[in-house]
């Protein structure tokens, strides 16, 4: 982890935030490389919950809503983890993070456990006092419920459908830590699917399913993601049965996704508490029904941080120590490094004009400055899984060669033909 957090700020990924400060604990900014990878992972994300199919739909809520959500979904009552605090070291816990009665830290004796409420507090308006408290959302998916009816007329939709949403959620949580594994912001990417009550265990089975092979789509080993089901310790207060997606984190396996049945607890309580009817009417089946809900709750972050621990490779080459990123080319902040081999000779006037042709279809990085093996060094560092070299060949032949972050392998390729080699080589079949 260390290698990898010290990478991440040497290339540009993710630094902490307000670092010349001294930072704010468990907050993480995102740098040049990092906020492409970001991108590319929910556009990933995006396109295959909404684009590729025609029954999801998109939204995007505000962050701030009308406080009495959060008391209709049971958050201000139940939204709490168990706190314990060190007597000696006065290091805070979460209880159920720890399995001795002592203090992890130093031996030293635990209080009680006190239940601590996650979310963050501010005010709307001038007046501080109870009656302009807000919170900043725990989670996206109310944004969704309270949108249920405004989604479905306007789309034309009818159940079983779905709403996507990818957006910030805020908690204050009693020990973050990991790096951006568990922070107090952080982004989320949830989907919640409107379903027949009868229907629940065949769109449970189903999205578990398509959600694992999101992760494999983008480029995550296999051998590293398992499930994990929820027993019944452990479920959210909505939930009928859970399934989390684990990743073997350096850490230990923990929960990347969760994918939830939260019953026809959401909008059934929504509607109790406005009064505004939330049932559906199926006109095939003839029935009337407060449709379940089928989470799929991932965080963005988290998914990035699994590409980036599942990427990081060392190796010797000729010698010499090699750090690679193998990211997906899908998911690769720069899809290809543009390389005059000197700066002289009408080289950089060539790359410049390939970088022009390129610039359009995938996002590139020009590099003149140093030796072309620290170059590709550079390069292979961000992940970037192609390098495109001008040399003296290119002035007779107009070729340049292409080396492959992996395998290393370099091959030649005429300029007009980059496009459609390079489309090939990272969206495969779907270019
Ligand atoms: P945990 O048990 O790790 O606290 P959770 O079960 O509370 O997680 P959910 O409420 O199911 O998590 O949230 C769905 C997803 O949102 C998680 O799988 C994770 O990817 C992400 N997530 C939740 N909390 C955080 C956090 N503090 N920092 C980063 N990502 C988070």
């Amino acid at each position: 982890m260390d290698k990898l957090v010290s990478l991440c700020k040497r290339r540009g990924f993710i630094f902490q935030s307000s670092e010349i400060y001294g930072g704010i604990n468990s907050c993480w900014d995102y740098g040049p490389l990092g906020v492409e990878l970001k991108r590319n992972v929910k556009d990933h994300w995006w396109k295959s919950m909404t684009q590729y199919r025609n029954d999801v739909e998109g939204v995007d809520a505000s962050i701030l809503m009308h406080p009495k959500v959060w008391e209709t979904s049971g958050h201000v009552e139940g939204f709490t983890d168990p706190m314990v605090d060190c007597k000696k070291c006065k290091q805070r816990f979460r209880a159920d993070d720890i399995d001795s009665s002592a203090c992890p830290a130093c031996g030293g004796e635990l209080t009680e456990a006190r239940m601590f409420n996650l979310m963050f507090k501010t005010h709307m308006g001038q007046v501080e006092d109870a009656a302009s408290v807000v919170y900043l959302r725990p989670e996206t998916a109310q944004g969704i419920y309270v949108n249920f009816l405004n989604v479905m007329g306007p789309a034309r939709q009818k159940v079983p459908f779905g709403i996507a949403q990818i957006g910030k959620a805020f908690r204050n949580e009693i020990s973050p830590g990991n790096f951006i594994f568990r922070s107090r912001e952080f982004e989320q990417m949830e989907m919640q699917y409107f379903i027949n009550p009868k229907e629940d265990e065949k769109w449970l089975e189903y999205w578990k399913e398509e959600r694992m092979k999101w992760y494999v789509d983008i480029g995550v080993r296999s051998e590293n993601l398992k499930f994990h089901q929820h027993d019944k310790k452990e479920l959210a207060h909505y939930a009928k049965t859970a399934w989390d997606i684990e990743y073997n984190f350096p850490f230990g396996w923990k929960e990347i996704e969760g994918i939830h049945n939260r019953t026809d607890f959401d909008l059934s309580r929504h509607n109790q508490a406005t009064g505004k009817d939330l049932s559906y009417f199926d006109d095939q089946t003839k029935e009337r029904f407060i449709p379940y809900i089928i989470e799929t709750s991932a965080g963005v972050d988290r998914s990035l941080l699994v590409c980036l621990i599942d990427a990081y490779h060392e190796e010797e080459v000729r010698g010499e120590k090699r750090v690679v990123l193998k990211l997906d080319p899908k998911i690769a902040p720069f899809k290809a490094s543009i390389l005059p081999l000197v700066n002289r000779d009408n080289m950089p006037e060539i790359a410049q004009r390939i970088a022009k042709m390129l610039r359009p279809h995938f996002a590139i990085f020009y590099d003149d400055r140093g030796a072309v093996g620290r170059r590709y060094r550079r390069q292979d560092e961000a992940g970037t899984p192609f390098g495109i070299t001008v040399d003296s060949q290119t002035l007779e032949d107009e070729t340049v060669t292409l080396r492959e972050r992996d395998s290393m392998e370099q091959t030649r390729h005429k300029i007009d033909e980059l496009v459609s080699v390079l489309n090939k080589s990272i969206w495969g079949n779907k270019s």
